[in-house]
């Protein structure tokens, strides 16, 4: 299925049709997976600890057969291929250029005038791509007003290239920064209002206020995710059960109020919990989109696109995509034991 022509299928609530398995039956990604998860003491902190102390000991020609699965590749022609490949196999992308937050006004420009240059390239090769970005790489932490200056101009440029623009969400302590900003950049180009969205996280507390704020201010663009960062227990809920409900929660809200949502997540629970809600509203593909990362339970990323669900693949490329991973290892272990556990040929 091309990705241009999911818009307009009504998606399946039940699984996809006999003819997609009679072509996939086989397929080795098919197989039952255990969680990725295994048996290797994953939840043990200090095993936690062992994996991530270990990651920079890995050179990187060792750790980019591992990494590549998550990771385009260091060049644009790298991430062209990626998407090129995503988006022949139905899958829309979403592109985002691996790096750390800005620490001078330079950098930030710089971050910016690459988004620039990757939405040019993506438009030029009709990639059905996107971008999506994080504010603390376009100065966030440095300078506000160049931020919102440097995040209006990608705004700008998507409405150009026809191309979009996620603000992601980060740490709490930039939660109300991300989302002011984002407010702002929408009321001061209602024009292109449409070429830009934010990001919810469903482990904070906080978050029900957010959506509805923003429901009432008239932006809707989610994407909505369960969140990464280690919150405290007064900000974010813990249990891994009342996030979920709380996912759910959310979603409710979003497309009750006539939001565009990206459902980001690859627990399955979750999906489907969506895919009802979906069905249950009578909501068709113009008003959500199923999220995953590259190289994350790609067996349900396919399901989804049988069943006519449109999905969308956040590929990540650019030179920094040894420091990135070893930093992500670092500040989550989860991700740090997800690459052992493939090591050790887990799913
Ligand atoms: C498209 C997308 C964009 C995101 N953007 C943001 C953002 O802007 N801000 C933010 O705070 N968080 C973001 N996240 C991360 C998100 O908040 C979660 O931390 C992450 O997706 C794991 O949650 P889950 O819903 O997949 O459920 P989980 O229960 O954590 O995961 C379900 C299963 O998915 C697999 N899995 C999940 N994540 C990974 C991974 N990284 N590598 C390998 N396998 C994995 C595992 O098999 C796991 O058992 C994003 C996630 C996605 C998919």
């Amino acid at each position: 299925m091309s990705p241009t022509t999911s818009h307009s299928q009504k998606p399946l609530l039940a699984p996809p049709p006999e003819q997609y398995w009679a072509e996939h039956k086989n397929d080795p990604a098919h197989a039952h997976h255990a969680a990725a998860a295994g048996s290797m003491g994953e939840d043990d902190p200090w095993w936690n600890k062992a994996v991530v102390a270990l990651m920079p000991l890995v050179p990187p020609v060792m750790v980019w057969p591992l990494a590549k699965r998550y990771v385009a590749g260091a060049s644009l022609a790298d991430m062209d291929a990626a998407v090129a490949r995503l988006n022949a196999a139905g899958c829309r992308c979403m592109v985002n250029i691996l790096g750390e937050y800005a620490t001078t006004q330079a950098e930030a420009r710089a971050t910016a005038e690459a988004y620039k240059a990757t939405m040019a390239h993506l438009a030029q090769a009709d990639h059905h791509a996107n971008i999506t970005v994080k504010l603390t790489s376009l100065g966030l932490l440095v300078d506000q007003a160049l931020c919102r200056q440097l995040a209006t101009e990608l705004v700008e440029a998507a409405a150009t290239h026809k191309r979009f623009v996620r603000f992601e969400m980060e740490d709490s302590s930039l939660t109300s920064d991300i989302i002011d900003l984002y407010l702002a950049v929408r009321a001061s180009r209602p024009a292109d209002c449409q070429q830009v969205g934010i990001v919810i996280q469903a482990y904070l507390r906080r978050s029900l206020d957010d959506v509805r704020r923003i429901c009432q201010a008239g932006a809707g663009h989610f994407r909505l995710c369960k969140g990464i960062y280690r919150e405290p227990r007064w900000l974010a809920y813990h249990q891994p059960e009342l996030v979920n409900k709380n996912y759910v929660r959310l979603l409710e809200e979003m497309l009750q109020a006539g939001a565009y949502v990206g459902i980001a997540t690859h627990d399955e629970q979750l999906v489907w919990e969506a895919v009802n809600l979906i069905d249950r509203l009578g909501l068709t593909t113009e008003h959500y989109e199923f999220q995953m990362l590259m190289g994350v339970d790609e067996p349900l990323r396919q399901m989804l696109v049988a069943a006519h669900h449109p999905v969308r693949v956040y590929v990540p490329y650019g030179q920094q995509w040894h420091a990135y991973s070893l930093r992500r290892f670092k500040e989550n272990p989860k991700i740090a034991r997800y690459v052992l556990n493939n090591l050790l040929g887990g799913h």
